[in-house]
């Protein structure tokens, strides 16, 4: 059982405050990812969890155990960082199986965990070679290989992906999401990639500015962002927000145009994903501004009553900029925020 407790943890670097009372849990066998923009602190709360960083405040247990006070090698985990070395001057299956060697496994058991994670990581052709003759993607990939090689209870992730190209980037996102599916491995993997997040996640923990922002399953948090800044950041592109005044009675008016909302007095924000509209008979009306063709899709930007807004529709259709167009929102994927606390509205 390796489920990891985050309890009240903060960070100050200086006058600095990085991570701001972080509260989290993660289930034993969970994958959690840490999601944010650089620099939102997601690197800091994974070196505490690591050991690699004190916290300034607040606790951390590993399957029911404070491990605060624990060096990093005594707290149960393998880690993958973005430059956590492999050692250049031993060969790449003298690396995968470093970690099995200090443990004293015997020869076949070494030999046949290495070639298990290597083929994985589609390193296997690379075993005799050493790590120093290695480009940065392949040795990212034995740092990945030498952590699963050790079938560990938590695995710790950095961005272990960053220095491969996007084709063998969405490769070994799969690759890696099957393996730690059918291990018992506990994972936290940090990534500013939210097509990696939400491809990879049981949960996403969304940071911004030392805090986490909303921890939920990915679909939950694309289509239910708890905060304005979560739907700003997750979907590409992503949601659109409109002002919204109250007309009585649960309805809103939305650049003119009348929809059902919740019931509150005051002025909100309303938002809607762009590939949550329809050209209609009746909604939104758009001025076409920027059209450009994804092969799939149409994406559209254009202007509603000075606002820009985006639209994502059907390729078979024909705009072009200056178009005036009607777009009706699709009714059960309308989301509300409070402008005062930016946080949703139900
Ligand atoms: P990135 O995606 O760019 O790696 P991140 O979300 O992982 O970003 P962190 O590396 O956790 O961000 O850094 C969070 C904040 O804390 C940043 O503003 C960073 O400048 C600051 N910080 C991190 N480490 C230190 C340090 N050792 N001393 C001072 N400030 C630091």
């Amino acid at each position: 059982m390796a489920q990891i407790e985050i309890k009240n943890v903060a960070k100050r670097f200086g006058t600095y405050q990085a991570l701001h009372d972080i509260n989290l849990t993660i289930q034993d066998q969970e994958f959690m990812v840490l999601l944010g923009a650089s620099g939102c602190g997601k690197t800091t709360l994974l070196r505490i969890i690591a050991g690699l960083e004190t916290a300034t405040t607040g606790e951390v247990s590993i399957g029911g155990r404070r491990v605060d006070h624990l060096a990093p090698k005594d707290r149960g985990i393998a880690m993958v960082f973005q430059n956590y070395a492999v050692f250049p001057h031993l060969t790449v299956f003298e690396n995968i199986g470093f970690g099995l060697r200090m443990q004293k496994l015997p020869n076949d058991e070494v030999k046949g965990r290495v070639e298990r994670t290597a083929e994985l990581m589609h390193i296997e052709q690379l075993l005799k070679r050493y790590s120093g003759e290695l480009s940065g993607g392949q040795r990212q990939r034995v740092a990945v290989a030498r952590a699963l090689a050790m079938e560990p209870d938590v695995i710790l992730m950095d961005e272990p992906l960053s220095n491969l190209d996007a084709l063998l980037r969405m490769e070994m996102r799969a690759e890696l999401k099957g393996v730690l599916a059918t291990s018992n491995t506990t994972a936290i993997y940090v990534t500013h990639d939210q097509v990696e997040a939400m491809s990879m996640a049981d949960r996403i923990s969304v940071m911004h500015q030392g805090e986490i922002v909303q921890a939920d399953s990915p679909i939950e948090v694309y289509r239910n962002p708890a905060a304005e800044f979560v739907a700003g950041f997750i979907g590409n592109p992503p949601m659109n927000f409109l002002p919204a005044t109250p007309a009585g009675d649960g309805k809103w008016s939305v650049a003119g145009q009348v929809v059902d909302g919740p019931s509150s007095g005051k002025p909100l924000k309303f938002a809607i994903r762009p590939e949550d509209m329809r050209p209609a008979d009746e909604g939104l009306t758009a001025t076409a501004k920027v059209v450009e063709p994804l092969g799939a899709h149409l994406l559209i930007t254009c202007e509603v009553q000075g606002s820009m807004f985006r639209a994502v529709l059907d390729s078979d259709m024909s705009i072009n900029p200056g178009d005036q167009l009607t777009l009706a929102p699709q009714l059960d994927r309308m989301r509300w925020f409070d402008p005062d606390t930016t946080l949703a509205v139900a």
